[in-house]
């Protein structure tokens, strides 16, 4: 059988996806089912989604927004629906300015559910570094939940069609450095790694290094859309070396896998004929292609069992005891002859699925 560097991908992982979402979103409603397609059967390549940490984009949303209760009480019933997926609350520090009466009653009535807040400061339009967001940062290490946070672009960019993304005016990786410092127990997630590519993806890695050095935050990433118009993932790859190498050593503990699934051609009915499920399952490939080809083998099965993985489970999930699940994702060796034969198809199969997979991706009409 040929191997080469696609074969040789972790297939069969288990995979959290520390950013999705349910709820309306613009025009759209996205209901519950939206993410139950990518947990309740194995991705196209074989690997599982084991959760999605979700929140709900409802509350999110500026029109007919619905407040910290209600929303976040709709989020947990929908999780309770698909156990797979694990609630974040979302918070509303400019609505509440501040007031965290609303968010306290929910997490004391709803003990351990919640495991963890979302914050979306460029949608609230409220700058990530204002005080009314210190409250909610308190009651978050009160309850130890780490925190995500929507984080956007430092700098312009020029899009191929000539038009100007704008940085951002509340969502810096900056701004949420800055109160990160100040609660800085907390672990802070910068969401979509700064803002998709090139420097303003180095921005966050950037950031999250220097908190590194100056022990001042505790702050990670999560890669949702990041290099998302391209088959290889150049800034993954670059953000993964950047934090091998501090001077406080490994610390690719801070990246996390993340989609925001149902969201653009994770949801409904797919863009240009692809499903929403083959989009997902098309993305973890490529990720994980992409790291392979940057590292030798068992590094490479490292990285992505961290990123995937077991990053957002010491993240999330540290509480719940669980030995059986963790080292699963590398440690092919160890199968049984049954196992490994079973291994070997699935492995076949999903390299020829690979190949099928890119040129539909290289043949469909990119965003500009
Ligand atoms: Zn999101």
């Amino acid at each position: 059988m040929r191997v080469d560097s696609v074969s040789r991908v972790s297939f069969s992982g288990k995979i959290i996806d520390s950013h999705g979402h349910i709820g309306k979103w613009g025009s759209t409603m996205f209901e519950p089912e939206s993410l139950d397609i990518f947990t309740n059967s194995t991705l196209l390549n074989g690997d599982e989604v084991e959760k999605i940490i979700a929140s709900n984009s409802s509350c999110i949303d500026n029109e007919n927004i619905l407040d910290e209760l209600v929303g976040n009480k709709q989020m947990l019933e929908y999780s309770y629906r698909n156990p797979k997926i694990a609630p974040l609350a979302v918070c509303q520090p400019k609505l509440t300015k501040g007031d965290t009466t609303k968010i306290e009653q929910l997490l004391t009535e709803n003990q351990n559910k919640f495991v963890g807040f979302k914050f979306h400061p460029k949608c609230m339009e409220l700058p990530a570094d204002d005080a009314s967001y210190d409250n909610y940062m308190k009651l978050a290490k009160k309850y130890k939940l780490p925190c995500l946070f929507h984080s956007d672009k430092t700098y312009d960019v020029v899009y191929g069609d000539g038009s100007i993304g704008q940085r951002c005016e509340y969502s810096r990786p900056e701004q949420i450095y800055s109160l990160a410092k100040r609660h800085s127990d907390v672990p802070v997630i910068l969401a979509h790694m700064g803002g998709n590519e090139g420097d303003n993806a180095q921005k966050a890695i950037d950031v999250i290094i220097e908190s590194i050095e100056k022990g001042d935050a505790n702050l990670y990433a999560d890669i949702s859309w990041v290099n998302a118009d391209t088959v290889d993932k150049p800034d993954i790859v670059k953000a993964i070396k950047r934090l091998q190498n501090t001077s406080k050593g490994d610390k690719t503990d801070r990246l996390l896998f993340g989609t925001d699934a149902p969201l653009g051609e994770f949801g409904h009915g797919g863009i240009n004929g692809v499903s929403p499920k083959e989009a997902y399952s098309n993305l973890v490939v490529n990720i994980k292609k992409s790291i392979k080809d940057a590292f030798n083998e068992q590094e490479a099965d490292e990285i992505i069992d961290k990123i995937f993985y077991k990053n957002a489970k010491n993240l999330f999930f540290k509480d719940l005891n669980d030995t059986s699940e963790v080292s699963k994702n590398v440690k092919k060796s160890v199968l049984s002859l049954k196992n490994a034969a079973i291994a070997l198809g699935i492995v076949g199969l999903a390299g020829a699925m690979y190949k099928f997979l890119n040129h539909k991706f290289a043949s469909q009409n990119k965003k500009g």
